[in-house]
């Protein structure tokens, strides 16, 4: 008779190999752990990878859709042919107006009505917080001029 039985040790979590020794171990060696922690960092390597290439090809699409202009207007549908994923953006913009634009970096869109958008590129960095300035004067107690 055995006083410990087999399925109750701890096993080590990369090779399933049984682990003696101290019981919060988690590997059974060292090649074992750096086995496992190379293996979770090439998996978030990869999300981080995946989602910039995302953002990365919206942006580009939002690039060559504007072109030199300052504003376009594009349907959904073009947007979904060139490969747009409308699930990945860096951050929103909700202008003085109340528009709540969409970005990835530096260009954004708003649609402005059913699957039609606009597409813009934002203007130097300091002037966003410029527009939130005005959209708190007009709600706070500040007269607009
Ligand atoms: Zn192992």
């Amino acid at each position: 008779m055995v006083n410990i039985k087999k399925m109750d040790r701890k096993r080590c979590i990369e090779c399933t190999e049984p682990i003696y020794g101290r019981s919060d171990k988690k590997f059974c060696n060292d090649s074992c752990r750096n086995a496992y922690n190379n293996k979770l960092n090439s998996t978030n390597y990869n999300i981080l990878r995946d989602i910039n290439n995302h953002l990365r090809r919206n942006r580009r699409i939002l690039q060559e859709l504007l072109g030199e202009e300052k504003m376009t207007k594009v349907k959904r549908h073009k947007l979904m042919k060139f490969g747009y994923s409308f699930q990945y953006h860096t951050h929103n913009l909700t202008t003085a107006k109340g528009h709540d634009y969409t970005f990835c970096y530096e260009y954004g869109f708003l649609e402005i009505e059913e699957d039609l958008f606009l597409i813009v590129k934002s203007k130097d960095k300091k002037e966003q917080p410029k527009e939130k300035n005005i959209a708190i004067e007009k709600n706070g107690e500040q007269e607009p001029h």
